[in-house]
């Protein structure tokens, strides 16, 4: 944790950082031409640094006889082929730059939908970029850098079980490092004191983390006062959110972000959608044959990250752009929140979708349920996992059957399991839905 702390106050105070977040703070309020102007500066240098040094982007530019000059503005970019995320597993050596060496090269990770990481290089430049990205929204939110933060995700924590200790301190950065994955009733009274007694302004987590925390709040008729609760890596729910905010007696501000580090989106103070941050990256929204779309997969292209430049990535984030103009004065895009991830989705089937916030309400009605994950195994057969508080009983056992037939409005086998807990996916996350369906056909 300590060489973590210097690490990140370097990364996260150093000069290149704070030239970067003035920038932002200027753009943030940029027209929509001059939003434009600077995205296709930066593409343009992107586009010809590709081709001159990424043996992936020569191979394929040739290949298709396209010129870096073929792309002046992001308008041309669809002459450039989608890249998935197959494309860069099969292509991951040729998509690094040759002259990559002379940057510092941090490996982001993902777990992607196949269980096996992808890893994928970023400069300083690229890393510096995002933390001054998440720091914008921090600055709207009132917290700067420096104030007690509260940090409940994924990351390695050295925990005392037999002391009761589930977190550690990163004291160069005042954060407290909460592990996810003690998060049992039984251990969660140990969770609040230490919270308590930190003192912390704000918390950042998946939603699922601070759902668990506020939700033990509730219970014991208790409450932790913050100024702002940062989610992000997981689809927010409505339910979750007002939890959230009632228990922790401040707004949830999201966040949304990716390994792949080519599109990001944050809510801004009227909390309706998020904006997309144009400076970041050309994000493109796609429909299922690739054409542009109002609604579709979310598409990037990074302006920043030199070591590893990913061009028109296509992520499994489904979302829609909502056109109404924010309150803020900001010309950012909008985007609805990202609830849908390609490997969260129930299919049905004809091949349709069905959305998790469609699941999330046959959930909302059932008062003795502290967590569920609904797992679709084929078309017409799915497991129900609950973990059920006092008070469950058969009359929300039929009601989650029930919901589940109005919905499908079909013959569907559903298999309920009452289960003690529901584990976390190994970097700590929580997921609602599983479809082993989406993942063997689509
Ligand atoms: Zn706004």
């Amino acid at each position: 944790m300590y060489l973590y702390g210097i690490k990140n106050k370097l990364l996260k105070e150093g000069r290149k950082f704070k030239l970067i977040s003035k920038t932002l703070e200027e753009s943030q309020y940029y027209s929509k031409q001059e939003l434009q102007n600077y995205q296709d500066k930066h593409l343009r240098k992107i586009i010809s640094h590709s081709y001159n040094n990424v043996p992936y982007y020569k191979n394929l530019f040739d290949q298709i006889k396209l010129k870096p000059s073929d792309i002046s503005t992001q308008e041309d970019l669809w002459k450039v082929p989608i890249l998935t995320k197959k494309d860069v597993k099969e292509n991951f050596k040729q998509l690094k730059a040759v002259n990559a060496s002379k940057f510092l090269l941090n490996e982001g990770h993902t777990s992607g939908t196949t269980g096996t990481p992808a890893h994928f290089y970023r400069d300083l430049y690229s890393i510096n970029f995002e933390n001054a990205i998440v720091w914008r929204q921090w600055q709207w939110s009132k917290i700067n850098i420096g104030d007690k933060m509260i940090v409940c995700r994924g990351n390695k924590v050295k925990i005392k079980e037999e002391k009761n200790i589930f977190w550690e301190q990163n004291f160069i950065q005042k954060q407290l490092f909460l592990s996810s994955y003690y998060l049992s009733d039984k251990n969660l009274k140990y969770y609040v004191q230490a919270i308590k007694k930190y003192g912390p302004r704000s918390l950042q987590a998946y939603p699922s983390t601070a759902y668990v925390i506020a939700k033990y709040l509730q219970k014991n008729n208790d409450k932790i006062k913050l100024n702002a609760v940062f989610t992000s890596s997981e689809p927010i729910y409505e339910f979750q959110r007002r939890i959230i905010e009632k228990y922790f007696q401040c707004k949830v501000w999201d966040f949304y972000g990716l390994a792949e580090r080519v599109v990001s989106a944050s809510e801004c103070k009227y909390h309706n959608g998020l904006h997309i941050n144009e400076e970041y990256s050309v994000t493109e929204i796609i429909d299922d044959k690739g054409q542009q779309a109002q609604e579709g997969f979310l598409v990037g292209t990074t302006l920043h990250n030199y070591a590893m430049p990913l061009i028109r990535y296509v992520t499994d984030d489904y979302t829609r752009i909502n056109n109404r103009k924010c309150l803020c004065g900001r010309e950012h895009r909008i985007i609805e929140p990202i609830e849908t991830r390609k490997e969260d989705m129930i299919i049905t089937k004809s091949g349709g979708f069905v959305s998790p916030r469609l699941i999330s309400t046959v959930f909302k009605e059932l008062k003795y349920i502290s967590k569920s994950q609904v797992i679709q195994h084929d078309f017409d057969k799915f497991e129900i996992k609950i973990v059920p508080e006092q008070g469950f009983d058969n009359r929300e056992t039929s009601r989650v059957i029930k919901g589940f037939e109005e919905i499908f409005q079909d013959k569907i086998d559903i298999n309920i399991n009452l289960v003690e807990d529901i584990a976390r996916t190994k970097n700590g996350k929580f997921k609602r839905i599983i479809s082993n369906v989406v993942k063997g056909r689509v």
